[in-house]
Formats: C-alpha cells, sequence, structure tokens
C-alpha cells in the first residue's frame, strides 16, 4: 500500500465488484479511501453507470462510504467531456440517455428536441433510461441518419438487474447504428476515451496511474493499453483461473483477492 502510494500519482478504483457489491461495500473499500483521503491521494471511483457522479455518490453514502463527487467518473461523465470538447464551443445534443447526462450537460450544450434540427451529437443511454421512449428513439433516428454522430455511453452488452439480464448502452447503440447505417463511438470503459478524459480531468499522465478493479475485459485491458499499472481485484467478474488462457496483453500487474490485501 505504501508503495502503491508513493509510486504513482493517482488510484483508480473500479466500483461495481471492486468497492461495492449490490447495496453493499466489499472488505477494505471504505478503509481504503479513508487513507486515500487521509494522505490527500488523488483517486477516482469508476463505473459504466450511465447516470452522474452524482447519483453515483448517493448509492456510495447510503453504504456509509464518503467520498466528494469530484473522486467520481462514470461513462456518462466520460459522454458529457467527450461531446464538450469534441463539439466546442456550443455543441447541439440529443438525449436519448439519462436524467443524469442533462444535469451534467445543461446549459453547457444545446439541446435539440426534434428531428429537423441540426445536430452535433447523440447520447446513447440504455433501455430503461427515461430519455428512451419510442418518440425519442424516431427522432434519434432521424438525427444519425442526417449525420448526428451516435456516442453510446458504454458498450456495455448486457448489464444485470434484479429481474434478470437488462439490453445494455452498447446493444441499444448498435440498434441505432444500424438502422441508420452508421458507426457510433463508444466513452465507457475499456475505450480510450474514459481513461483519456479521466487522467486529462485528475491532471495525471497515464503512467503514473494505477488501476484497481474485478473485470480484465472492462478495467484491466483498457488501462494497461494506456501504460497504467493494474491490480485485479477477485470479488467480481473475473477469476483466478480465467487468467490461464489470457495474452499477455490482457494479464493484470497483480492479483488481490480482496482491497484489505492492500491495506497491509
Ligand atoms: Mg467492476
Amino acid at each position: 500500500m505504501a508503495e502503491l502510494l508513493e509510486q504513482y500519482h493517482a488510484i483508480l478504483l473500479d466500483l461495481d465488484g471492486t468497492i461495492y457489491h449490490d447495496e453493499y461495500s466489499l472488505p477494505g473499500a471504505k478503509e481504503l479511501m479513508q487513507r486515500l483521503q487521509a494522505r490527500s491521494k488523488k483517486f477516482a471511483c469508476l463505473s459504466n453507470s450511465t447516470t452522474s457522479p452524482l447519483r453515483v455518490l448517493q448509492r456510495l453514502m447510503r453504504m456509509g462510504v464518503e467520498v466528494d463527487p469530484s473522486n467520481i467518473y462514470t461513462a456518462a461523465a466520460a459522454a458529457a467531456d467527450y461531446v464538450l470538447r469534441q463539439f466546442a464551443p456550443r455543441p447541439r445534443i440529443f438525449n436519448l440517455a439519462t436524467e443524469g447526462i442533462q444535469e451534467m450537460l445543461d446549459g453547457l450544450v444545446d439541446w435539440v428536441g426534434s428531428g429537423g434540427e441540426p445536430c452535433h451529437a447523440i447520447i446513447v443511454g440504455n433501455l430503461t433510461n427515461v430519455y428512451v421512449t419510442e418518440e425519442r428513439l424516431r427522432i434519434a433516428l432521424q438525427l444519425a441518419r442526417k449525420g448526428a454522430q451516435v456516442v453510446g455511453i458504454s458498450a456495455d452488452r448486457v448489464y444485470p438487474s434484479a429481474r434478470g439480464l437488462e439490453f445494455g448502452c452498447g446493444a441499444l447503440t448498435e440498434m441505432l447504428c444500424y438502422a441508420a447505417n452508421v458507426q457510433g463511438v463508444y466513452c465507457g470503459k475499456p475505450q480510450r476515451i474514459f481513461f483519456e478524459n479521466l487522467c486529462r480531468r485528475l491532471e495525471v499522465e497515464p503512467q503514473n496511474c494505477v488501476l484497481i478493479g474485478d473485470n480484465v475485459e472492462a478495467d484491466i485491458v483498457g488501462a494497461k493499453a494506456l501504460g497504467m499499472r493494474t491490480i485485479l481485484t477477485l470479488t467480481g467478474v473475473t477469476r483466478r483461473k480465467d487468467l490461464r488462457d489470457l495474452l499477455p496483453h490482457m494479464q493484470p500487474d497483480e492479483v488481490i483477492e480482496e482491497l484489505t490485501d492492500l491495506l497491509v
């Protein structure tokens, strides 16, 4: 732990499967974050959520984990950062996602309301998001066909809910892209856009970051591609036996059973 804190300028922590699972925090998570805060270390909690950091914060607070909203970075925040940069100075955006997107971009973009208006980009969430209605799907199709860029919040195929597996952001984005015959861009983990925008926010170079995550595909591969150090925790998706067949560029630098291993 001391070595990690000394060697790296920023610690990046995946949320689901690393910091928490469902509605409880995983062993060592609270203590780890307290230590990072006590030493004023730069850190960020990462999620492919389609909502804003502020809303993720509320969930963390219910678990008794206290962090500042600036310590949370979601795929939705990465999508917001992407359109603001890509279509500066005043992006024209259609929201096919969440209230979180609306809150993050209000005042910074011009919202497109109909298929006839000029539009730079469509931000796409998943099917259960409040801005995804049949009417708005039709508008999005019209806009995409006329050249608006399709910006998927994440490329996740599915996500788990209490009812079972749901269509993920990637599935809805691909549906729109297929219908409009265009290629979309994705902003969540493990995309380069996600980690680059995050480093920009934290004002750190990727090679000075260490990422801790539970999913080789979503966390480790993306972070490694940018030259970050990577630690896999076995509290989530990837199991130790999964590592055997992985190619070198997918192997984590280190494997731990759970976050408490870092606290010793
Ligand atoms: Mg995870």
